[in-house]
């Protein structure tokens, strides 16, 4: 273990933990724009920078480990000045749209804009433009709005495993994109719009469908697979305008293409809400009680006439363990056929 000392605050900490993680144990925020906790660090953004007895320069506390007897001040004049100046060159090329911003109420960029007072820049000049022209069905690319940060290629690589997107190019025109500037071609987790602390990276089925603080978040379960994952449902007006994941939940936040973007199905005005039976070549609206006994009588007849192993049944991954489980039950138990499938083995 490693004892130091934050801001006049005696910690101990497992060795190879940096400044950071130890502050935010003493529960000491520090600003962060590139650092995720789930990514290895990176030190990019420059605003996590402490001050450190002895060291003559301030050093980015995401990529500083802990050491004994170190005493690190996190917040001083200079260390502010000096974070305000890193933003405000953050923000000299960025569009600052944040009034038709997709992100604007859940941004850290324009949190810690408005922490640091940022209204004018001193640092006006050239920008960076790019044409929003990627024909991906899921990602929405702005990259005016990108800091490169690096987390969406970080997640890329060190989580999802993919490596579909980098930095290319240097300095000034260093951009984030995908092999040869094609458009995005990959796994859509969104994994990379989950991390995206800009406006840079967002889902196109939420563009204008409603603003975070007229969201109601619902936690619920992933019904796609066995997996289970935790999901958030955003909803506006009754209806699920965009899905998220937590990170304390038991997949991390992380979500495939499936359960963060296959959601339209709840809101399609097609879906079936009501049981329907075939009456003269037509389907018509039932009772739930009305289909059971008619589904009822329907096996009942088929059994007595063909022996209950002409009779399967097809459950779905879309169902719970517990359903699943009651569905074979019923298939052996009352109908009397081993013959059960599920739809994960088509
Ligand atoms: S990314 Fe953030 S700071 Fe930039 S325009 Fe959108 S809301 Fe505003
Ligand atoms: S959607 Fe997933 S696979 Fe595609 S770029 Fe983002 S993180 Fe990588
Ligand atoms: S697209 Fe978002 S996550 Fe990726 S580098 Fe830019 S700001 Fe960071």
């Amino acid at each position: 273990m490693v004892k130091l000392t934050i801001d006049g605050k005696i910690i101990e900490v497992a060795e190879g933990t940096t400044v950071l993680d130890a502050a935010k144990m003493l529960n000491i925020e520090i600003p962060t724009l590139c650092h995720h906790p789930k990514l290895t660090p990176f030190g990019g953004c420059r605003l996590c920078i402490v001050e450190v007895k002895g060291v003559p320069r301030p050093l980015t506390s995401c990529t500083t480990p802990v050491a004994e007897g170190m005493e690190v001040t996190t917040s001083t004049p200079a260390l502010e000045d000096l974070r305000r100046t890193m933003l405000e060159l953050i923000l000299s090329d960025h569009p600052n749209d944040c009034m038709v911003c997709e992100k604007a109420g859940d941004c850290t960029l324009q949190e810690l804009a408005y922490f640091y007072g940022i209204r004018e820049n001193r640092f006006g000049g050239e920008r960076r433009i790019y044409e929003k022209r990627d024909g991906n069905p899921f990602i929405e690319r702005d990259m005016d709005k990108c800091i490169l940060c690096g987390r969406c290629v970080k997640v890329c690589d060190e989580i999802q495993g993919v490596g579909a997107i980098d930095f290319a190019y240097r300095g000034f025109k260093s951009k984030i994109c995908p092999t040869f500037e094609r458009d995005l071609d990959c796994e859509f987790c969104g994994q990379c719009v989950a991390v995206c602390p800009t406006g840079a990276l967002t889902g196109k089925m939420w563009q204008l469908r409603g603003r975070q603080k007229d969201i109601k978040e619902i936690d619920t379960t992933c019904s796609y697979c066995g997996t289970g994952c935790n999901l958030t449902l955003h909803v506006r007006q009754n209806e699920v305008v965009r899905v998220t994941s937590k990170e304390d939940t038991w997949n991390e936040g992380w979500l495939c293409a499936k359960g963060r973007f296959g959601y339209s199905f709840i809101n399609s005005p097609d879906r079936l809400k009501k049981p329907l039976i075939k009456r003269n070549g037509e389907f018509e609206e039932a009772l739930w009680d009305e289909a059971l006994d008619y589904i009822s009588a329907k096996l009942k007849e088929i059994k007595e006439r063909h022996g209950a192993d002409s009779i399967a049944g097809l459950s779905s991954a879309r169902c719970t363990t517990e359903e699943n489980y009651l569905f074979q039950k019923f298939m052996r138990a009352a109908v009397g056929t081993n013959n059960v499938d599920h739809c994960a083995r088509l």
